[in-house]
């Protein structure tokens, strides 16, 4: 079910994982992080270390029979621990820049699959 998710919010990045869906009222709303892995630096390839995280939130744009969709997404800061690098980024997630280009029939989709999972978070 997790991947069906996966698919009809259209995500292709493959080191997503849905942490849980929470249900509140007429609000849906999907957690998502990377999945944990080592990451190494793109310039000096030191190891980098996670510097914590922080939380977007992305409310979906269209509203129909009454359901919201929200999207929490988790995202690692990261430094690299070779001192004379110090390189910094952020996790990122492909799948959010191309939501926001998506056309309006998409969301309509989204909705419309949402609707079959309401009876397993209720
Ligand atoms: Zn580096």
């Amino acid at each position: 079910m997790i991947n069906d998710i996966m698919n009809f919010l259209n995500i292709e990045d493959k080191d997503i994982i849905i942490t849980k869906i929470l249900t509140d009222g007429n609000i849906k709303e999907v957690h998502l992080e990377k999945s944990l892995k080592a990451e190494y630096c793109p310039a000096c390839s030191s190891r980098m270390y996670s510097k914590g995280k922080y939380f977007r939130k992305i409310n979906h744009p269209i509203l129909q029979d009454g359901y919201q969709l929200i999207l929490i997404v988790t995202q690692r800061k990261w430094r690299c621990t070779n001192p004379q690098c110090n390189l910094y980024f952020n996790d990122q997630f492909n799948f959010i820049s191309k939501y926001k280009q998506s056309s309006n029939i998409t969301p309509y989709m989204i909705l419309n699959e949402m609707k079959k999972y309401t009876c397993y978070y209720c």
